[in-house]
This record gives C-alpha cells, sequence and structure tokens, in this order.
C-alpha cells in the first residue's frame, strides 16, 4: 500500500474553560483525545457519532482552523502544522470542504461567478472574463448550465445550491475535501443525486473525502471506511463493510439498531441508547461509554479499553470485543 493522504497520529484537541478573561483554566473540554487513522488517496472515511462527539474539532483541526493541542496531521507525509507560507498556499487550495446548508453558505447578494470564482480570486488574478468562463466550466461539471454564473443563489432549488458550493469546492482542484452533512438540508430526490454527483467526482480526480453525517444510509452508500467517535475517542474503525456487517462496540451497535433501513448481521438484539451524553470536560473514567453500556463490567469503569484489532483492518475500544 502507498504512503497515506492524510495520516492523523495521537491527536488531541483540549479547549480550556475559563472563569474570567485572564484566569487560568479550571478545566478542559478534551473535544478530541488522542484519534489516530489513515486515509488513502481516493477513499472516504464516514465520521460518525452524537453531537458533540468530537466530529466537527477533529475535521477543523485537519482542516487548519483549529491548532491541535498535541499530535501530528500529515498530508502527504508533511506535518500541516509544519509548513512555511509557500506550503501552506499550497495546502489551502488541496483541503476544502462542503458545508452542510447551501442556503447560508452561499451569500445572497453575489453573482453566482462572484461565489464560485472566489477561491480563484484569493489564489490567482484572473480577469472578469476568464472567471466567468472557469465558472461556467465549474458549474458545467456539477450538472449546472452554463448561464448560472450570472445568475443570484435565490434563483436556484436547494439540491443546485449544493451543487453551486460543490463547483465552488472544486475550484482550486484539490485533493481532500470534508463534506459536512452535505444533504441533511435538502429534499430527499436531490439528496440520492447529490451523493452520486459526490462519488462520480470523486471517482473523476482521483479525490480523497471525510464524510460526517447523522444518516448512516449515508454513510453506507458513500464510505469505504468508517470512523466511529463517542466523547472525544474514537471506539470503532475499520473498512465500511466489516463495521456494517459485524459491528463489534456496543456503541457502534446501538447507533445502528437505531436505523430501521439498514441490514447489520452484527446486531442480535434491540441495543437502545439513554440520551444522557456525558459531559466532555469530565468524562466518565475508564470507558467514556460505561454509564450507557449494557454490557459495562466493573473493569470497565476503572480501565480504559485501547483500540485493537478484532477483524482485518477492524479495531474495537472495548475490553470484551473479540
Ligand atoms: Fe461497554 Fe465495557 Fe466495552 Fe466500554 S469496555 S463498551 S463499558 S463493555
Amino acid at each position: 500500500m502507498s504512503a497515506p493522504l492524510l495520516a492523523v497520529k495521537a491527536l488531541k484537541k483540549y479547549f480550556p474553560l475559563r472563569g474570567g478573561f485572564l484566569a487560568k483554566p479550571h478545566a478542559w473540554v478534551k473535544a478530541v483525545d488522542g484519534v489516530s487513522f489513515e486515509l488513502q488517496k481516493g477513499e472516504v472515511l464516514g465520521l460518525v457519532g452524537e453531537s458533540g462527539c468530537g466530529k466537527t474539532t477533529l475535521v477543523s483541526v485537519l482542516l487548519r482552523l483549529e491548532e491541535p493541542t498535541s499530535g501530528e496531521v500529515l498530508f502527504e507525509g508533511k506535518n500541516i502544522y509544519q509548513l512555511n507560507q509557500k506550503e501552506l498556499r499550497e495546502l489551502r487550495e488541496h483541503l476544502q470542504i462542503v458545508f452542510q446548508d447551501p442556503f447560508w453558505s452561499l451569500n445572497p447578494r453575489l453573482l453566482i461567478r462572484d461565489i464560485v470564482g472566489e477561491p480563484l480570486k484569493v489564489h490567482g488574478n484572473p480577469t472578469t472574463e476568464e472567471l466567468a468562463a472557469k465558472v461556467a466550466e465549474l458549474l458545467e461539471m456539477v450538472g449546472l448550465p452554463r448561464e448560472g454564473v450570472y445568475k443570484y443563489p435565490h434563483e436556484f432549488s436547494g439540491g443546485q445550491r449544493q451543487r453551486i458550493a460543490i463547483a465552488r469546492a472544486l475550484a482550486l482542484k484539490p485533493k481532500f475535501i470534508v463534506l459536512d452533512e452535505p444533504t441533511s438540508s435538502i429534499d430527499v430526490l436531490s439528496q440520492a443525486q447529490i451523493l452520486d454527483l459526490l462519488k462520480d467526482i470523486k471517482d473523476k480526480f482521483g479525490l480523497t473525502y471525510i464524510l460526517i453525517s447523522h444518516d448512516l444510509s449515508v454513510v453506507n452508500y458513500m464510505s469505504d471506511k468508517i470512523a466511529v467517535m463517542y466523547l472525544g475517542k474514537l471506539v470503532e474503525y475499520g473498512t465500511s463493510d466489516e463495521v456494517f456487517n459485524n459491528p463489534a462496540h456496543p456503541y457502534t451497535k446501538a447507533l445502528f439498531a437505531a436505523i430501521p433501513d439498514i441490514d447489520t448481521e452484527g446486531i442480535d438484539s434491540l441495543v437502545t441508547l439513554d440520551e444522557n451524553v456525558p459531559s466532555a470536560i469530565n468524562p466518565p473514567t475508564g470507558c467514556r461509554f460505561h454509564t450507557r453500556c449494557s454490557e459495562a463490567t466493573e473493569v470497565c469503569r476503572v480501565k480504559e479499553p485501547e483500540l485493537k484489532m478484532v477483524g482485518e483492518g477492524h479495531q474495537v475500544a472495548c475490553h470484551f470485543s473479540r
């Protein structure tokens, strides 16, 4: 196997809690707490877990929007936090994001030419004609008419606006895109079309994605690998086939059990999750999931489980997974 496009090593991101502006931190929110994984070029990693589990913070650090507390993020073998100005500029071209809501992510007062063309203006100096021609090409690439260049966002449907957001993300020919709930704000028919478009452009341009979604059917459809996060930790990680067919962590089983249209062989009983998610400021001792786990024993309360291999490329952090 070749060197990974993205390697994340023991990554931590803690946020201080202070009583006042100049006060010393009295506690820390451990939003990401020792996460490691690798992504090969062309792979899609589905990142799942409940709200507040650290998914958004993790991708913010990967995109250099937040400094890590410790650990490393290597993109094409280089630590993205140790780049010179030229390298950083190149990196910014290669890392892009498509947000959840195409209604607020597109400025309603700007022409599509200027919305989609904005990264081209930031990273180059195109003439107005060159910009319009390039944006027309990008619109065509995402299945929209070239004439859309001179329209405003309100003249498009929700699905079309998400295509515009994707066109903008493609403008600088990126290598890696974070898809943050890319279909959750659009109608069901458009959702399927957007997912197929994302698959097509991934194959055409050799892109690599991290996909955040609460919709596990979407994650199952799109992803090569799955990473399940709970209170800042990876609790299960592996190929999509392995994790969906043989979920091994009680938390993953509980997440999957809540989705009626996913057929998983590994869930043999109804596992439910109560809504009392512990705080990341003061997470439970031992296994962080023990306060909600029906399989917890005394050891779970005192000893933290390490991620260990349970199958080919399939890792689980549970004392009792095999
Ligand atoms: Fe449940 Fe214990 Fe496994 Fe944690 S280590 S998931 S508490 S059985």
